[in-house]
């Protein structure tokens, strides 16, 4: 959703163009045509100077103003916020268009920029997401028990083990130990849900190696938080791209540092842009059982 320039001449009133005293060539009434508008645009000459009362009478007597000079851009907005009025915008036409070697033959380019500028993109809705801190770490050994206890000062923490390998039995078991294989994922931060093969539970009588109790197939778990520290392929087709999920190589431990202090942010409330509306219900793929 966005607005644009139109030429109407509510909007080209808020429009303030200078030609900088007379430094550059510019045609009201072309730039007014070539603006879409049915009126010349008044060209002012001192607009920071002399012709101040200009821009201080364009301030609420309708859209917040357009000024075609960005050099003296803090003049106007003081003069402006001291008047009590904000969201003015600005756009350089002096050294992108009028002072250029092409001169009075780059009003057209003049009229791009203002249309540029002028064009409104609506904010983006946002929509809030909790994380109440609950995080799966999914790794390998003894690398994933350390990460885990780690982490679990200021999270609340499991281990799901893709392979025990040289993970020792906890002597206190402060951290719940898992072991399985991620076979799917879906959600994002503060729901994520994961499906998990050959999964067990960590045998408490273990006592030189870790063991695990009979494995299932077809277990699942949810989440708020994924500490991917696997080195494997990434869980989600968007790879690192998926709030809450975050990758880690066991093999960098500077990485693998960053990573941990990141994810020990992600807990609370968050505001997250929506860009797309999904409707299942009018999707050609997803009737199909396709995902796209
Ligand atoms: S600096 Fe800007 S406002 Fe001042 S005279 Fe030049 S173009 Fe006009």
């Amino acid at each position: 959703m966005a607005t644009k320039l139109d030429g109407s001449a509510d909007q080209l009133s808020a429009l303030l163009v200078c030609d900088c005293a007379g430094t550059m060539s510019i045609d009201g009434a072309a730039l007014g045509e070539a603006l879409g508008g049915a009126s010349p645009v008044k060209i002012c000459s001192q607009l920071c100077r002399r012709e101040l009362p200009v821009f201080e009478a364009a301030l609420g007597a309708g859209p917040p103003p357009l000024v075609a000079c960005t050099q003296e851009a803090p003049l106007f907005e003081e003069v402006a916020g001291e008047a009590g009025h904000g969201g003015l915008r600005f756009v350089n036409i002096r050294e992108r268009a009028g002072w250029s070697s092409t001169g009075a033959a780059a009003l057209p380019k003049m009229a791009a920029l203002i249309k540029d500028a002028a064009f409104e993109t609506q904010p983006t809705r946002l929509m809030s997401i909790a994380s109440g801190g609950q995080c799966l770490v999914y790794g390998r050994g003894q690398a994933a028990l350390d990460v885990a206890k780690q982490l679990a000062g200021r999270l609340s923490v499991s281990v799901l083990l893709l392979d025990a390998g040289d993970a020792m039995p906890l002597s206190v078991a402060n951290v719940p130990v898992h072991t399985g294989k991620i076979r799917g994922a879906k959600g994002s931060l503060g729901g994520f849900e994961l499906f998990i093969d050959a999964y067990g539970m960590v045998d408490p009588s273990a006592r030189d190696a870790m063991r695990f109790d009979a494995l299932r197939d077809g277990a699942s778990t949810k989440c708020d938080l994924i500490f991917d520290m696997t080195g494997d392929a990434p869980l989600f087709i968007d790879g690192d791209g998926r709030d809450g999920y975050m990758r880690a190589d066991p093999a960098h431990p500077a990485g693998l540092a960053e990573a941990m202090f990141k994810i020990t942010d992600l807990i609370g409330e968050f505001e997250k842009p929506i860009y797309v509306s999904y409707n299942a219900d009018i999707c050609a793929h997803s009737r199909s059982g396709k995902i796209g």
